[in-house]
């Protein structure tokens, strides 16, 4: 079976067949341009030395510096990290922001570690790595399992080892030290500008859609919030690891999010049937949003899924051959790299705002957000028509012609 990596790679491969890619771009395009990994000593509580293996993969800095969060899990490998680096140059380009694809990650548990051990392992990460990072050269920002405040500490050490104050170095930080407003929920608000632009499209009233969501942490938690609260759309299905809930009635999220925090899931949630996750992706929904794990729909799957539009908030969470089906069933599907592409974006508002040393407003960067998510999907969506194909092989040609023609203009190839 291939690895994900892999399976990006022939991804990459087919848009290059569809595009008549330059070979020699495309030969570049196939391998990150560096891959580190480090080991990083921490000194654990009961005074033992555990050494955890750190990774940095830089894929492609065309357009501009790396960039890509850093996540801290117990199955993180060079592969997922590799793949995830991939992906975001695609994501960056797709939204035309001027940076390129990277990725990190260090193999731990977090849950298992104190706040001690986490601080002393996010600066040793930065001592292993930072001759490779920088707010020219590679921006990393929080992914799984890290957070603001590991992102602070990451900031600290930086500035401490090259004596200068370069907050731009990491997003993703507390707003009191570089960070920008409207960071917390800019996945799923981009995310929601991705939707408002497809029922659009599909001629979808929003404020009478019915949406089923998989996922109810960062990114699931907030487009319910999201649509429920600005366009008034009625949420009859919430999953998270544990299974699901429906009530064709519709379902409040902060009441959700409620009973979530006090039972640590969503089942058993009053006045509504507990579904499973199968269920759920299955329903009969105007919209279903993604906001979980990778492949969830396969080809096994996508024959069954009723929804009219799918929303990618996750990762990877469509296969390439349930890809396929949904389009032939007439299933508008707006692929991962755009859809998500709402954190990346406030992050590259923060990195300007850290180098200009002044902040924006929230309105601020909430009309920025909308305007750069905006503009991606029509051109995406010109694309698809142009050439009759779907969103996600669309957003492909779209973004590997921007960084092929910044390779090209930059002699690379
Ligand atoms: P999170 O950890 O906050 O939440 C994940 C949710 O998924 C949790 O509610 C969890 O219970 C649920 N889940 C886990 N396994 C499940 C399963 N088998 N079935 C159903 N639900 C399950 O993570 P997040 O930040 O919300 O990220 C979710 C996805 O969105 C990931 O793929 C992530 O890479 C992607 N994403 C997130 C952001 C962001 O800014 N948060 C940005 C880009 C992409």
């Amino acid at each position: 079976m291939s690895t994900w990596f892999e399976a990006g790679q022939a991804q990459l491969d087919e848009i290059a067949h569809l595009m008549d890619l330059d070979t020699n771009v495309h030969a570049i395009l196939r391998e990150p341009r560096r891959e580190v990994t480090v080991s990083i000593p921490v000194k654990m509580d009961d005074g033992k030395v555990k050494v955890f293996k750190g990774y940095r993969v830089q894929h492609n800095n065309a357009l501009g510096p790396y960039k890509g969060g850093l996540r801290f899990h117990p199955d993180e490998t060079i592969d997922t990290v590799k793949s995830l680096a991939f992906w975001m140059t695609w994501k960056c380009s797709v939204v035309d922001i001027p940076l390129g694809g990277g990725k990190g990650g260090v193999t731990c548990n977090p849950k298992e570690m104190s706040i001690g051990e986490l601080e002393r392992l996010s600066r040793g990460f930065i001592d292993a790595l930072w001759q490779y990072i920088g707010p020219d050269k590679d921006i990393p920002a929080p992914d799984m399992y890290t957070n603001p405040q590991i992102m602070a500490w990451m900031m600290d050490e930086y500035c401490k080892l090259t004596g200068h104050y370069h907050p731009g170095v990491i997003t993703g930080k507390p707003t009191a030290i570089g960070g920008s407003a409207g960071r917390t929920d800019a996945t799923a608000r981009g995310a929601m500008h991705i939707i408002e632009e497809g029922v659009k499209h599909l001629d979808i009233d929003c404020s009478k859609a019915t949406l089923a969501i998989q996922g109810f942490g960062n990114a699931g938690l907030n487009i319910a919030r999201l649509m429920n609260s600005i366009h008034h759309c009625k949420i009859v299905a919430i999953s998270d690891s544990k299974g699901g809930i429906y009530n064709n009635n519709g379902l409040a999220p902060n009441e959700v999010a409620q009973h979530k925090a006090k039972t640590g899931s969503v089942i058993n949630f009053p006045n509504a049937d507990n579904i499973s996750n199968e269920e759920l992706l299955e329903s009969k929904v105007d919209l279903l949003c993604l906001a979980a794990l990778e492949n969830v729909i396969t080809k096994v799957n996508a024959p069954k899924i009723r929804a009219r539009m799918v929303a990618e908030l996750a990762n990877g969470p469509t296969t390439k051959e349930a890809t396929d089906i949904l389009f032939d069933k007439d299933i508008f599907v707006m692929p991962d790299f755009l859809c998500s592409a709402g954190g990346v974006i406030v992050s590259y508002f923060e990195q300007v705002q850290d180098a200009y040393n002044y902040y924006w407003e929230e309105e601020e960067v909430y009309e920025k957000l909308q305007k750069k998510m905006r503009n991606a999907f029509q051109t995406v969506l010109s694309e698809s028509k142009e050439r009759k194909v779907h969103m996600r092989t669309a957003a492909c040609l779209v973004a590997v012609g921007r960084v092929a023609e910044a390779m090209r203009l930059r002699g690379w190839a």
